[in-house]
């Protein structure tokens, strides 16, 4: 696995894993793990220098231009709960280091077979193999495939079941990316893991991505008034066009069950007619939370709620949201 940041993120990975991680590893009998707990590090590492630049950088930008100001907080603490169960766990990448063997095995067998593998590298040779160019390629294929994934999480009743939890914050800061279901998120990670192996990403390559759409979609949450002109609304999505997404009975209703799902790039909502570019600023949270329907303060009770709302939706007829 690479490492991105450098040479005093090496020092300090290798210091932590020999005082702490390796240690404990033997202690409790599992030194045949040893370089997963090495890579293991390496992405805790990663989640926490993350976790203290977003907060850095995006703390005071609410203080200083906030949508909203609220007396009371603590509708927020579970939300840094969340973002630290993701980002030091960094749930995507423990995911994607998982598949790798196995794909690498299927791979194998296929080839076995008879059958050529895909990568997306050798599209053009000598365009297509250079890094940065493979980079963005890699980059327009997963933003897209997480447009299409994210209008099913609102087009299937099950998956809104899950997904709503992550509309039912009313506070949104920019601890909020990360509240979600779980399973929604095993399912999430395990498809964009899959289709990247499956076109040829390597690990470097996922890491650096996942990083940098990450920290993104955390700006996209954060409580702060601040969109990027009319043409750059159309270019990457902004605090503003994701709020949008959130808004209370527009987000999340209508012919396609809600509005601006881009990840990071609005061009497909543009090209499949989901765009909403109103100006302002509105509510955040989901309609039935108006008329007291209870979606949890706490993590458990959320996650409880969200499995009971799993189950109805594969049992209830669509339903007005
Ligand atoms: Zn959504
Ligand atoms: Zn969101």
């Amino acid at each position: 696995m690479m490492s991105l940041p450098g040479a005093w993120f090496d020092a300090a990975q290798a210091s932590l894993f020999e005082s702490l991680v390796e240690p404990l590893l033997f202690a409790l009998g599992g030194s045949g793990y040893l370089e997963q707990a090495y890579s293991g590090t390496e992405l805790f590492l990663l989640g926490v220098l993350q976790i203290v630049l977003l907060y850095a950088m995006l703390r005071p930008l609410e203080a200083l231009a906030p949508v909203e100001r609220w007396a009371d907080r603590r509708a927020v603490r579970v939300d840094v709960i969340y973002t630290l169960i993701h980002r030091l766990g960094l749930f995507s990448l423990a995911v994607f280091f998982a598949l790798d063997p196995l794909i690498d095995e299927l791979a194998g067998v296929l080839r076995l077979e008879g059958f050529r593998t895909f990568n997306l590298d050798d599209l053009w040779p000598g365009v297509t193999s250079i890094p940065a160019v493979a980079f963005v390629l890699y980059l327009i294929v997963l933003d897209f495939a997480g447009y299409w994934v994210h209008r099913w999480q609102h087009r299937f009743d099950w998956w809104w079941g899950l997904h709503s939890l992550h509309h039912s914050q009313r506070q949104m800061t920019l601890w909020s990316d990360n509240r979600n279901h779980l399973l929604d998120d095993v399912l999430r990670d395990v498809l964009f893991a899959l289709l990247a192996l499956c076109i040829g990403m390597q690990p470097g390559q996922f890491v650096l991505l996942i990083v940098m759409t990450r920290s993104i979609e955390s700006l996209h949450h954060a409580n702060l008034r601040l969109g990027f002109g009319r043409v750059g609304e159309l270019l990457l999505v902004s605090p503003h066009f994701h709020r949008r997404h959130h808004a209370i009975g527009e987000g999340h209703e209508g012919a396609h069950q809600g509005c601006n799902f881009a990840v990071l790039f609005p061009i497909w909502d543009l090209m499949f007619g989901t765009a909403s570019l109103k100006a302002g600023y509105p509510a955040t949270g989901i309609r039935d939370q108006l008329s007291g329907r209870d979606y949890g303060d706490g993590f458990w009770r959320q996650q409880g709620l969200g499995l009971v709302r799993l189950v109805q939706g594969f049992s209830m007829v669509r339903r007005m949201r």
